[in-house]
């Protein structure tokens, strides 16, 4: 009894929902799956480099679909590629999310006139945020990666509606 009294419990015993753990959970481990297409490609990697550091937010780069939940489109998106690009995005396990990086990924950009440029990656795959810009900076993207935290953590993991639409 004595040992219990003297031990400081306050520190042990964290409570929260279920709901809130589990969003916090995944909004702060974000894992990306490598899909560089084009220019924007580099300042993607400059993001996942030592100065922007997307590590800090529990942010990784993966080689695999089936180990990501994020998706960030970098580049100038053909239609031959949108057929890899939406098969990778299904081998994605849910919940899965995509950034568009940059203005052809986001609506084919300075390319947009061309025959073989898809006029944004939205026409194939569902995009949770856009990142304007040619190339965007590395805290462009930052701050786009921000945001996608702030709605995963607001997202409610067993709502039914979400559940049903898959
Ligand atoms: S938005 Fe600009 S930097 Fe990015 S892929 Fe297109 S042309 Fe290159």
């Amino acid at each position: 009894m004595k040992q219990y009294q003297d031990k400081d419990l306050s520190a042990d015993i964290v409570l929260t929902k279920l709901e809130d753990l589990i969003s916090w959970s995944r909004a702060n481990s974000q894992w990306y799956l490598l899909f560089g297409l084009a220019c924007c490609a580099i300042e993607l990697m400059q993001t996942g480099g030592p100065r922007a550091d997307l590590d800090r937010f529990g942010s990784f780069p993966r080689a695999s679909p089936r180990q990501a939940d994020l998706m960030i489109v970098a580049g100038t998106l053909t239609y031959k590629m949108g057929v890899r690009l939406k098969r990778l995005y299904d081998q994605m396990a849910e919940p899965k999310y995509v950034i568009s990086m940059g203005s052809c990924a986001t609506c084919g950009g300075l390319f947009s006139l061309g025959y073989s440029v898809m006029k944004g990656v939205d026409k194939i795959v569902p995009v949770d945020i856009y990142v304007p810009g040619c190339p965007p900076r590395p805290e462009a993207l930052t701050e786009g990666l921000l945001h996608l935290r702030d709605k995963v953590r607001r997202e409610k993991p067993f709502d039914r509606k979400r559940l049903v639409q898959g």
